[in-house]
């Protein structure tokens, strides 16, 4: 199994999309990429080799707003990003489809996130282009050099599994070790897609149930390194 060449997605990533694939919003008239495009996009660069997750759901309903934290995984690195929308209430004061809502802002997160892999930015930088917007910005002239499309597609991604899993210990969100994986596969009745933790941020109630002997192993091991 090749390795992810995560440099090569990142590549595929951020290449421009073709004509045509900018819209403009209805309402404000800012020029916008729909989120099916990226997620086509992020799927054939990766080769499915990447993830999102909802980490934080706010459902506000006096303040009218959800917030979500949506976290994207590509390869080894994990980014967040933030997401909003507005709830409306009806005369009860109770939030109006708020399953929605809450798709709308996890859209809105995940695409944050994948904004800073830099994705759609040669397409959209044309259209940012007013003295104070960001695509005029000198240090971006580079993104208007656009070159054509590939398509993004390589077919030798295809076949591989390698499912990233990252520390959900905050401030940590570093992506396990395949031996942290397997250590958590050891504690009994542990739901592991959950909980994910590194070997250091593993609460030491949990980390107790494995047995003793594993234990020590992985400690041994942690500290001859
Ligand atoms: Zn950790």
């Amino acid at each position: 199994m090749d390795p992810f060449d995560y440099a090569k997605a990142i590549e595929l990533i951020k290449a421009p999309f073709p004509s045509g694939t900018v819209q403009k919003r209805g309402d404000n008239g800012r020029a916008y990429i729909p989120n099916q495009v990226y997620t086509d996009r992020v799927e054939a660069a990766t080769g499915s080799m990447w993830d999102r997750e909802i980490k934080e759901v706010e459902i506000n309903i006096p303040h009218g707003y959800v917030k979500v934290v949506a976290r994207v995984t590509i390869g080894e690195h994990c980014r967040d990003g933030i997401g909003f929308s507005e709830i409306e209430t009806d005369q009860n004061g109770k939030g109006k489809s708020l399953a929605n809502k809450v798709d709308q802002a996890f859209a809105e997160a995940v695409r944050e996130a994948l904004d800073t892999w830099q994705i759609g930015w040669k397409d959209l930088a044309p259209y940012n282009q007013a003295e104070k917007d960001w695509g005029s910005n000198p240090a971006l002239r580079h993104l208007l050099n656009s070159t054509p499309s590939s398509g993004g597609r390589d077919p030798d991604n295809q076949s591989r599994t390698f499912v990233v899993h990252c520390c959900i210990f905050s401030g940590c969100g570093k992506q396990l070790s395949r031996d942290e994986w397997d250590f958590l596969g050891l504690i009994p009745s542990l739901n592991r897609e959950k909980m994910v933790y590194c070997f250091q941020h593993i609460p030491s109630h949990i980390k107790k149930k494995a047995p003793a002997e594993v234990i020590v192993k992985y400690e041994d091991r942690i500290k001859s390194k």
